[in-house]
């Protein structure tokens, strides 16, 4: 056989287990702009359909709004489309300086460095910043990103259990010898949509002497009082070293992350980090919608209060119609349901009564707590949720999912 065919061959038989195994991605198409309501071609049948969108990371409603639209535009007639360069050679405009100060002064950290994504950001600090004297020890649950990262560092490496701040301790003690420890944790885990207990990481980095990294991609812009992030929520800003996060969700959704953090460790990442050095600036019309993105909700926490109430509204009217869900204040609101096939059977019927949420099952979640996640949004307005509610109910009746 030529090698092209058992290549052929080798691949298919991958992406045949994938599908046996019920793991095979369908991309659905939207024929609309990101929003609540969107136009969606579902590829299997190739028919247009209206729905409520309940599964985007739009948290603050701002991917399509109107203000960041036209900041786009000015960006787009008065710096340009592309840069085609790195930020170090000439790829750095003005405006790259201002959405870092002003991501920066955001979340309150000294500094920050622009990246094409929080996956490059994450990629890219832990490598440059630690070496093999040092320890890196991550909640076993952090995003694939952070995984990566670690991956890509001489540190090292060491795993605690989930939000187990026993075993976090026992593995600061363990690493008592190194130069420098950094634990690791996202602020919110994006499959329960918990946050992490950074009231008592900080406690524990103060005593074990360790520096601290949260990835608040799912946090900046809403969660706290005043959107900052987790270390908001947990009172201790000032307390968190260093903050990676994403554009990518909740200040417009397009694209772009950073590292924020004290000035020496962002200077050290322009000479070091490696997808900083070597991949492409982000583009001025990104630059420009984010940085009025951050605008917007410095001046007013209007949306992130509409999310939060929208969150509760949710969470209270699902849990009265009989539903199990994971407890807590997060917009992102894990339905459990149990059993793998059900879950995928109840996505597909209420997509059918116009409610786009997606299903998570093992190996994503633990086996037994399959789980359909649903995400609220600031664009939502409340009769987008009583339909949610209205849609769930029914077919969680008729799946015998509730009673
Ligand atoms: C979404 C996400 C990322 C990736 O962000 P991108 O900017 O889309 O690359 C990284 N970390 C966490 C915790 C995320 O939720």
């Amino acid at each position: 056989m030529a090698v092209q065919e058992r290549v052929r061959t080798h691949y298919q038989g991958i992406l045949d287990e994938i599908k046996k195994a019920n793991l095979y991605k369908e991309e659905r198409f939207i024929h609309s702009p990101q929003g609540a309501d969107i136009v969606v071609e579902y590829p299997v049948h190739s028919k247009l359909k209206e729905v409520v969108n309940f599964c985007a990371n739009n948290y603050l409603g701002l991917s399509s709004h109107p203000a960041l639209i036209e900041a786009a535009k000015i960006a787009l007639f008065e710096r340009g489309f592309g840069l085609s360069s790195v930020r170090f050679i000439c790829g750095t405009q003005d405006s790259h300086k201002v959405l870092e100060r002003k991501i920066a002064d955001f979340v309150g950290m000294e500094d920050a460095i622009l990246y094409s994504s929080c996956f490059d950001a994450n990629g890219g600090v832990f490598e440059a910043l630690l070496g093999e004297e040092d320890a890196l020890i991550s909640d076993e649950l952090n995003h694939a990103s952070i995984i990566d990262g670690i991956r890509l560092c001489k540190a090292e490496r060491r795993r605690y259990k989930h939000a187990d701040m026993i075993d976090l301790e026992h593995q600061l003690n363990e690493a008592q010898n190194k130069r420098f420890r950094m634990i690791v944790t996202d602020g919110v885990f994006s499959m329960d949509g918990d946050v992490a207990k950074l009231d008592e990481i900080t406690r524990l980095a103060e005593k074990y002497d360790a520096i601290l990294l949260v990835d608040d991609s799912h946090a900046t812009g809403f969660v706290g009082k005043t959107g900052r992030g987790t270390h908001e929520h947990h009172g201790v800003m000032g307390k968190v070293d260093i903050i990676t996060t994403t554009f990518g969700k909740a200040l417009g959704g397009a694209a772009g992350g950073c590292v924020t953090g004290p000035k020496i460790f962002i200077d050290l990442l322009r000479q070091r980090s490696r997808p900083y050095l070597f991949s492409n600036t982000l583009s001025p019309v990104v630059v420009g919608a984010t940085i009025k993105a951050i605008e917007l909700i410095s001046e007013s926490t209007a949306l992130r209060d509409k999310l939060d109430e929208n969150a509760r509204y949710f969470r209270r009217r699902i849990r009265a119609a009989g539903f199990e869900i994971k407890e807590g204040f997060h917009p992102i609101v894990p339905i459990m349901i149990g059993d793998a096939a059900l879950v995928q059977k109840m996505a597909r019927e209420l997509y059918a009564e116009g409610i786009y949420v997606v299903g998570f099952f093992f190996p994503v979640v633990p086996k037994g707590t399959a789980r359909i996640r649903v995400q609220l949004s600031a664009a939502h307005e409340s009769h987008h949720i009583d339909k949610a509610v209205e849609a769930f109910t029914k077919v969680g009746k008729q799946l015998g999912v509730i009673k």
